[in-house]
């Protein structure tokens, strides 16, 4: 009998210790595998409980869908399918900015804020970091410390060990998560460093850039790419002597964005100050997205974005797995290290020995 399905609940990447994945107290990792739940009909009560809002099943259920296992696979994607909410009602909103200039911050001091009007928020974090070099930029500090522990937050660390493509998948399906548990705001975090925005970019409804008073965005080591990607400009650390360097700031990214080209979303980028650290500006800020979502509602681009956003996924999921067939099938494992070596000595261009595998891979699909 072939061997059901199944997933511990811990899992990997699941750490019982942190507050994060359970506000306000420890789980008890025994006891969760003492009721370990298997296969199809496990995840169709862990669908129920992360739509009555249960955080627990919900960070079971987002690493399910983290797991590299093959099993489990099957599992998450029914886990999604079961998650998955016509209505949409949240927003989704990309906080990016380099590293130090105030982003988890920022994050909990508008987080207070949101949580405070009855909000539920939900932080995941990309960062790339964690998959070039094993360590971890956004998840190393203790962060956001007030926020995590309020009932109607919930905050997720990028998982460890993961290339940013997967991180990309994982994220995305965990926007969906979260959405089925409730979470009406959900702020997608990453390091300002250009490949991660452009991820980031492909799964939120609006993408929000942190700088800091004073230096241009050459200076402050931002790419041109990933300023022309945000949607709203906060000049963090507007406050003491920095006041008067926040507003030049502000000054000079207003007038250098005139020069950029104008936005598809029809929508002024918007340059507004803050200090994240004695909470100005941030409701100002928040009343801002409202402002653009409202705008981009009505003029459609807000539906526009989301169905871009659902046909780029399909086909990113396309071509993952069409290239992880491919370079999981045998013949092609042999004959590849073949077909580099003609390359390298100049015996075959690289169109003619990709052609030629590519045909080598469709001859072996016909004849399984
Ligand atoms: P991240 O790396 O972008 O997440 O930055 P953090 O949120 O960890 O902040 C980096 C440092 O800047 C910390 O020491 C914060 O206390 C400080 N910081 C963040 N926001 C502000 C602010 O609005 N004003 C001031 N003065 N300091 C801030």
């Amino acid at each position: 009998m072939p061997k059901k399905p199944s997933f511990d609940i811990p899992g990997e990447g699941f750490d019982p210790a942190k507050t994060s994945d359970l506000p306000g107290g420890r789980l008890n990792p025994s006891a969760f595998r003492r009721n370990a739940l298997n296969g199809m009909d496990a995840v169709r009560v862990l669908a129920q409980k992360i739509k009555s809002g249960d955080i627990v099943a919900l960070s079971k259920g987002i690493t399910l869908i983290e797991s590299n296992k093959d099993t489990d696979r099957p599992l998450s994607r029914e886990l999604i399918s079961l998650c998955l909410n016509e209505k949409e009602t949240s927003v989704r909103i990309g906080i990016s900015g380099s590293p130090g200039v105030g982003k988890s911050t920022f994050i909990e001091s508008l987080g207070q804020a949101l949580v405070e009007q009855n909000k539920k928020l939900a932080v995941l974090a990309i960062d790339p970091t964690s998959s070039l070099t094993g360590g971890s930029i956004l998840g190393d500090k203790t962060r956001m410390i007030n926020l995590s522990t309020h009932p109607n937050a919930y905050i997720r660390p990028t998982p460890a060990g993961k290339m940013l493509g997967g991180v990309a998948r994982y994220t995305r399906e965990a926007i969906i998560l979260c959405e089925a548990a409730g979470y009406d705001v959900i702020l997608i975090e990453t390091v300002g460093v250009g490949q991660s925005e452009t991820i980031v970019e492909s799964m939120v409804d609006l993408f929000v850039l942190l700088i800091l008073p004073g230096a241009g965005d050459d200076l402050q080591g931002i790419k041109r790419g990933v300023v022309e990607m945000a949607d709203l400009l906060v000049v963090n650390k507007a406050d003491g002597e920095r006041i008067n360097l926040a507003n030049q700031a502000k000054a000079s990214y207003t007038h250098a964005l005139h020069l950029f080209p104008p936005k598809e979303s029809g929508s002024l980028v918007e340059v507004c100050t803050c200090s994240s650290v004695e909470s100005t500006g941030i409701i100002e800020i928040w009343q801002r997205v409202l402002k653009l979502l409202e705008t981009h509602h009505s003029n459609g681009y807000f539906t526009k974005r989301r169905n871009a956003q659902l046909l780029h996924w399909f086909e990113e999921t396309i071509r993952n797995n069409l290239f992880d067939l491919f370079n999981n099938n045998q013949v092609i494992k042999e004959e590849i290290s073949m077909q580099e070596n003609a390359i390298l000595s100049h015996k075959l261009s690289p169109f003619d020995a990709a052609e030629s595998l590519l045909k080598r891979f469709i001859e072996e699909l016909r004849k399984n």
